[in-house]
């Protein structure tokens, strides 16, 4: 039994190990953890409390898989819940689709009686206005002129601020894998804009032969990329977690994408050896947690950082 997670889910790793050592299934041990990363509302990167988009609202992504079966579900752009990764679970276990966004993600989340609740706090809402005020975005989104478009205020006003978003990757004691992943997206993003987050193969992928990776970082990297399946398919070619990860890194970093980016990588393989490669290198942490321990352990990422 193992969990493990990105810097941000200690609020959740302790629940979801305490779950693991009662019997619960990786996916079970995924969700609780992340549940728990999602209440907290001192995360501006995911759930409640994260940052809105353009408009000034939340739109939340979250994907959860399982590596038996190859059993997955996602929301993208789900407004009003506060915990999207049980919609995407329930999304696996009660629909033939894998993917639902935005009012329909809503319809079903209401139907299937996930909890509901304003997600933007104040905290949120003041550094939106902040870092929109000051930059004359906020005045051009609050006329709604239609001669100001809002993909050219954020053409100019781009600005990706990484360092959020939740994985957790969890390995049972049937040494089955799940691994899920929850965001609030890149801050001040268009409105419907997905990231890596809710897109399987993208920000998350599990599959018991091999081992599990999920994603943090820049989405639109993972996503051209198909990271975390990418990964996935080296393991499955023999490469140990971090000459997997290393592989997927490389590529990422040799991606002519012409703005500095942040890519983690978070990888179980199917033995139960992990692996964290960051292009911060080891300034960037995660937090492992075994069956014997109490606390996770925060872990340095490998990896060169990337210059600049
Ligand atoms: N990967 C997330 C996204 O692109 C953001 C992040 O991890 O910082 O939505």
């Amino acid at each position: 039994m193992l969990i493990v997670g990105t810097a941000n889910t200690a609020p959740g790793l302790v629940d979801g190990m305490a779950a693991l050592r009662d019997g619960a299934s990786a996916t079970d041990a995924v969700e609780v953890a992340l549940r728990a990363v999602e209440s907290n509302p001192e995360d501006d990167s995911v759930g409640l409390g994260g940052l809105p988009n353009l408009l000034g609202q939340v739109e939340l992504d979250a994907s959860i898989m399982e590596g038996t079966g190859l059993r997955a579900g996602a929301v993208g752009a789900l407004a009003g819940f506060l915990h999207p990764i049980s919609v995407a679970r329930k999304v696996m276990e009660l629909l033939p689709h894998v993917l639902l966004v935005g009012e329909g993600a809503a319809r079903f989340a209401r139907e299937t009686g996930a909890e509901t609740g304003e997600l933007l706090t104040e905290a949120s809402l003041t550094k939106y206005r902040e870092r929109l005020g000051a930059s004359g975005v906020l005045a051009a989104v609050e006329t709604d002129d239609p001669e100001v478009p809002l993909y050219r205020l954020l053409q100019q006003h781009m600005h990706y601020r990484p360092g959020g978003t939740a994985n957790v990757i969890a390995r049972d004691r049937e040494g089955r894998l799940a691994c899920g992943v929850t965001t609030s997206g890149w801050a001040f993003k268009y409105p419907g804009r997905l990231g890596d987050s809710p897109i399987i193969g993208a920000g998350g992928y599990a599959d018991d032969r091999y081992g599990a990776a999920a994603c943090t970082g820049l989405g639109e990297v993972a996503l051209r990329l198909c990271t975390a399946h990418s990964l996935v398919r080296s393991l499955a070619a023999g490469q140990s977690a971090d000459e997997a990860c290393a592989a997927a890194l490389q590529e990422a970093q040799e991606l002519p994408l012409g703005m500095p980016f942040v890519l983690n990588i978070l990888a179980l393989d199917a033995q139960g050896r992990q692996a964290f490669w960051s292009t911060k290198g080891p300034e960037a942490r995660y937090l492992s947690l075994g069956p014997e321990e109490d606390q996770p352990q925060s872990l340095p990422a490998s990896g060169l950082p990337t210059a600049g």
